[in-house]
């Protein structure tokens, strides 16, 4: 497998895995509609690999276009990353989640099959196993969600499972992230989001760099370690290295697989490590829970460690470096 379409390729987890994928000499090819990323991204892409990789601006809804890049670009494997992810928005606006997400991965399989290209990793996420019933969380566990962003995940896991035994020559991975972080270490690409950002790290860059006057944190009366929310954040590096891990795996059909580290991280010892490894204080408060949050979240990592091979490299403190990093290199 030598040439990798990687839909959303200049988004957040995309454009690191882009870099990973380049590394191990894979030919990368990108659909991505800038729906929530810059073109700049590209050049900067360019920059950090120094090889060429072929971008198309369009939609994954867009079977015509879709078809054009098969036709052109002899596609063996497809990352598919493209989609919506804010979990407040998918809760006003289910639809515009339902549209994009499950009608840009039905389309992207038509063409597959079309083309006789049966081999997909899929970005799924943590938040399919709702409220885990223990930790750390397990593939076998039982699903559910607690908002359309989520059941738009859990959905596309079911189309493939039923593609897949609709015919057996289907060669998908599921891989469901925990909480990813941190730049890659250039300091050239990262997450800034334009609007006001949901996740923990994105929403303390902007409080250090004055876009936002607070960080809120959401309740400290949790049954956690002090209270705060736990969840199991990974370097976006290593995240991005598990796919190429995933393509290189000899283990066929449908499987799936966490990717995190293993290890829960509360609200307050984020937030302190951040203070500590870039020398800088996070204004902060503690206000109400979220509704929707859980205590606290985090992976067994043992199977992508038997099958794959991955374990992530970067700890916490690195991850809020390179984000800083990226932030610093990025803003006025
Ligand atoms: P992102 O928004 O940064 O990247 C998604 C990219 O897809 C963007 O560049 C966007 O422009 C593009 N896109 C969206 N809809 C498109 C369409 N119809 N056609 C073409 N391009 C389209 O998000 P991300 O953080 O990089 O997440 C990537 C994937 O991983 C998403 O599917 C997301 O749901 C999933 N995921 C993310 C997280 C996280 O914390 N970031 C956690 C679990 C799962
Ligand atoms: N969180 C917070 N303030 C924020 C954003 C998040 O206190 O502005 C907390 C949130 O309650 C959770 C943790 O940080 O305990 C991670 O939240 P995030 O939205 O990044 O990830 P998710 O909850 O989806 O795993």
């Amino acid at each position: 497998m030598k040439n990798i379409l990687v839909t959303g390729g200049l988004g957040f987890i995309g454009s690191h895995t882009v870099v990973e994928l380049c590394k191990n000499d894979y030919h990368v090819v990108i659909i991505d509609n800038l729906s929530n990323s810059s073109i700049d991204v590209l050049d900067k892409l360019k920059k950090i690999t120094k090889k060429e990789i072929a971008f198309y601006e369009d939609d994954v809804c867009n079977k015509e276009a879709l078809k054009k890049i098969f036709k052109k670009e002899k596609i063996d494997a497809v990352i598919h990353f493209a989609g919506f992810k804010a979990v407040g928005e998918s809760v006003e606006k289910p639809l515009k989640y339902y549209r994009n997400n499950l009608d840009s991965t039905i389309s992207l399989l038509e063409v597959m099959d079309e083309y006789a290209c049966f081999n997909l990793i899929f970005s799924s996420s943590a938040t399919v196993y709702g409220k885990p019933k223990s930790l750390p969380i397990k593939e076998d566990f039982p699903l559910s969600t607690t908002n359309p962003y989520g059941t738009t995940k859990l959905f596309i896991e079911h189309i493939l499972e039923d593609l897949y035994t609709s015919n057996n020559k289907w060669n998908i991975t599921i891989l469901r992230y925990f909480n990813p972080i941190g730049a890659d270490k250039s300091g050239l690409i990262g997450e800034n989001p334009k609007d006001i950002p949901n996740n923990l790290m994105p929403y303390i860059l902007k409080v250090v760099t004055k876009e936002l006057p607070v960080l809120r944190i959401f309740g400290d009366d949790y049954d956690t370690v002090d209270g705060t929310g736990v969840r199991d954040y990974i370097h976006v590096s290593d995240l991005a290295y598990g796919h190429v891990l995933a393509l290189k795996n000899k283990k066929e059909g449908l499987k799936i697989y966490n990717l995190g580290t293993g290890h829960g991280t509360s609200v307050l010892e984020l937030v302190k490590t951040f203070e500590k490894v870039n020398n800088v204080k996070v204004n902060k408060e503690i206000t109400k829970r979220r509704p929707g949050d859980i205590d606290a979240c985090f992976a067994s990592c043992d199977k992508a460690f038997k099958e794959l091979g991955f374990k992530a490299k970067y700890d916490v403190e690195e991850m809020c470096l390179d984000a800083y990093n990226f932030i610093k290199k990025n803003t006025n």
